[in-house]
């Protein structure tokens, strides 16, 4: 097996050399910002148990009730808050939006809900299952700003379709919404280099993008703390900690553009 710095470099050249580079990332970026992760030891479910699994159907059920619930939020859904309100991007979310801004980086796709990719500056940004600082309308599937629905009456609604608002954050049995789904399997489909960031990819539908990619003959790497279904068939793998290791390979992509 190649060096850890080969893998690095290696890393860097197909990045250098790509026409269009996307970065599929998961929650072990988040986990570095200490944001702890739903499964495992430490985990969020792990301390709260399973969170309902029928989440989306309850607030279609009761969408009045489910807000009140929301607004006095305790347990779990307060502990998750608090520590996304508290958190920072790392140098690794840093490190995207460089190679973004250097015009080798031209998508990401976020698993994340936490809003640090946005925080940190990233522009060409989807966010596969929503963001818990916006608000979507279930109609049309606007997002708002927290600040721009009223929540003098519960539940809220839509200011141009009059639907009933929810907070962007995809809930088990929701489905994504189509405009995001449609666009990340375009980007995935058009990429020729797929960063994989502390994701498994292993949950639908961002277990499709790395396969549809690779599909179309793109090159896949892979930084992650451990290794996952996807390492075998990852052109460079990086074993370690992103926020250390993207700006390593950003310093050598920079090297490789001069
Ligand atoms: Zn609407």
């Amino acid at each position: 097996m190649a060096g850890f710095g080969e893998e690095i470099r290696r890393a860097a050249r197909l990045l250098a050399d790509s026409r269009y580079a996307v970065a599929l990332v998961g929650a072990g970026i988040s986990v570095e910002s200490e944001i702890p992760p739903f499964r495992g030891p430490g985990g969020l479910w792990t301390k709260y148990g399973e969170p309902d699994m029928r989440g989306y159907d309850r607030f279609l059920e009761d969408p009045k009730g489910w807000w009140e619930t929301y607004q006095q939020r305790e347990g779990y859904a307060k502990e998750l808050m608090d520590t996304i309100n508290a958190a920072r991007p790392n140098a690794g979310h840093y490190a995207l939006v460089e190679l973004e801004r250097m015009g080798v980086l031209k998508h990401t796709i976020t698993q994340n809900v936490d809003n640090l990719h946005c925080v940190a500056g990233s522009e060409r940004l989807s966010e596969i299952h929503g963001n818990v600082f916006k608000l979507r309308c279930i109609s049309c599937n606007r997002r708002f700003e927290m600040d721009e629905i009223s929540m003098e009456q519960l539940p809220p609604h839509c200011p141009d379709c009059k639907g009933l608002v929810k907070t962007d954050g995809v809930m088990f049995g929701e489905p994504i919404p189509p405009r995001v789904l449609d666009l990340c399997q375009e980007e995935a489909s058009k990429c020729d280099c797929m960063l994989l960031v502390g994701t498994s990819a292993t949950v639908y539908p961002a277990a499709a993008f790395p396969s549809v990619a690779r599909r179309e003959g793109a090159s896949l790497i892979e930084v992650n703390l451990y290794e996952t279904p996807l390492s075998d068939a990852c052109d460079a793998v990086i074993r370690g900690p992103s926020a250390e290791n993207l700006p390593r390979i950003v310093e050598q992509v920079r090297g490789f553009l001069v």
